[in-house]
């Protein structure tokens, strides 16, 4: 099987260099927190897959109402007047769930043709309002919003697209709101003044008529678990709105529970988005889909014919997947029953605190995130912040620590993330974090 994969799988986001020497790990069996790799040995899911299998791994019941559903009717088009019933139900459920004005869904297979499918329907949307001008999409440096061509262009961590193009007319960047990093001597509540300014400025500069929307995870995920100061997504939000700048939160990550609701945008940041992207957790993993929930406001006019016999010509042979729909209701019905969102803000703040406690370790500079969304950064010196040289693969050597004794947590760089599936208690925490503990003293030996 190994040499299968060696030979033929281009792994998504993989150093080839490393992976022809070492190979693969199979992932073989999954069950509740855990993991099982084909030689038998049984890990804690730290990272939840990645960042999506919201309601714990082996869920019979989401497989029966997978296998129900693609056994009566595995997939017919949802093009034209055609729908199914896991689709119309989903997108009742979606609308009921989400902020109160957004009661219209639009799906498409994950979160970067999420991302993809409304940027094109956000310029249709000006385009039909008599605005053509208005294309420009403002982002953030650091923000991961996906791999398709314009989703990759929205992301802003430069290492991701380096030797890859991108369709820079249509993005502009702003700095990420990264509270660890700011300027020195700056509080948290003049560093939020100074990055609305910057948001201020640069409309000013673009001009509100060439600009379409802002797009913001709510917390910032594969960019570095990145919890933006106080009141900053509402102040983003007025001066979206102040110029007629759609607010499209991509809650991909912090949506269906991780920060303790199924939607943090309003519940969490006091913000009502235009509009608001999910997936991953949205099926809790199990099969694909991500979804675009849009305002009634937006679909007024999108639902509005462009001319006679005309069509909302957009949209992908698997959007409303019937499986995938079925996937996500029973995942939503497990979240509902099982008060998985309680869960998370019962055991999230202990998960917080709890992590806080590894700070005395040498490499340790910072512990941030929220809930179920955590980030250790590590440094060289936690008085100047310098970083590690990249060649000493920080991250690397703590998650290979923590994996050797049975917690699978993510590296990204001199980062570790922690997003767990939202099922762990305070006995899971307890035990994850003493083999954090432990992996941190190893990786500090072994860097001497
Ligand atoms: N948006 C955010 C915030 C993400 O974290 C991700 C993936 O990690 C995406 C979009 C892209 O989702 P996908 O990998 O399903 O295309």
């Amino acid at each position: 099987m190994w040499q299968k994969d060696k030979d033929h799988f281009i792994h998504p986001f993989t150093d080839f260099s490393v992976f022809h020497e070492e190979g693969c790990e199979l992932i073989t069996d999954s069950d509740g927190i855990y993991v099982e790799d084909s030689r038998g040995n049984r890990f804690i899911d730290g990272i939840a897959g990645l960042w999506c299998v919201n309601v714990g791994h082996g869920r019979a019941e989401i497989g029966q109402a997978m296998a129900d559903q693609a056994t009566r009717m595995a997939y017919f088009s949802t093009f034209n007047n055609l729908s199914n019933a896991p689709a119309a139900e989903l997108s009742a459920k979606l609308a009921e769930l989400a902020p109160s004005h957004l009661n219209h869904v639009f799906y498409s297979c994950g979160g970067s043709t999420a991302n993809d499918a409304t940027i094109r329907l956000v310029h249709y949307y000006f385009n039909r309002l008599g605005k053509p001008n208005k294309k420009r999409i403002i982002s953030r440096n650091n923000a991961y919003h996906g791999t398709t061509y314009l989703a990759a262009t929205l992301t802003g961590i430069e290492s991701n697209n380096w030797a890859f193009d991108t369709l820079d007319h249509l993005v502009t960047h702003l700095s990420e709101a990264n509270c660890y990093r700011r300027p020195e001597g700056m509080s948290e509540a003049e560093y939020c003044d100074h990055l609305v300014e910057e948001f201020e400025d640069t409309v000013a500069e673009i001009g509100a008529d060439n600009i379409a929307a802002f797009i913001a995870e709510p917390i910032m995920g594969a960019g570095g678990v990145l919890v933006a100061p106080t009141g900053y997504h509402k102040r983003m939000q007025a001066v979206c709105r102040a110029n007629e700048i759609l607010y499209i939160a991509d809650e991909v990550v912090t949506g269906f529970g991780r920060l303790g609701h199924f939607f943090a945008s309003e519940a969490v940041f006091e913000t009502q988005p235009d509009i608001i992207n999910c997936a991953k957790g949205l099926s809790s993993g199990y099969a694909p889909l991500g979804a675009t929930l849009i305002s009634d406001e937006i679909y007024e006019v999108l639902g509005t014919p462009q001319g006679k016999g005309g069509v909302l010509s957009t949209g992908f042979t698997y959007s409303g997947h019937p499986v995938s729909c079925a996937a996500a209701l029973k995942s939503i019905e497990i979240i509902e029953r099982e008060a998985i969102c309680e869960n998370v803000r019962e055991v999230g703040p202990y998960l917080e605190r709890q992590l806080k406690t590894l700070g005395h370790h040498a490499t340790v500079g910072n512990v941030r995130g929220s809930h179920f969304m955590m980030c250790l950064e590590n440094v060289a010196d936690k008085d100047t912040k310098a970083l590690l040289p990249v060649e000493a693969r920080v991250g690397d050597r703590i998650a290979f620590e923590a994996q050797k004794r049975g917690l699978i947590i993510r590296p990204v760089g001199h980062l570790n993330v922690i997003s767990p599936t939202l099922i762990w208690t305070r006995e899971t925490v307890d035990t994850a974090v003493a083999i954090l503990d432990e992996a941190l003293s190893a990786a500090t030996e072994s860097l001497q």
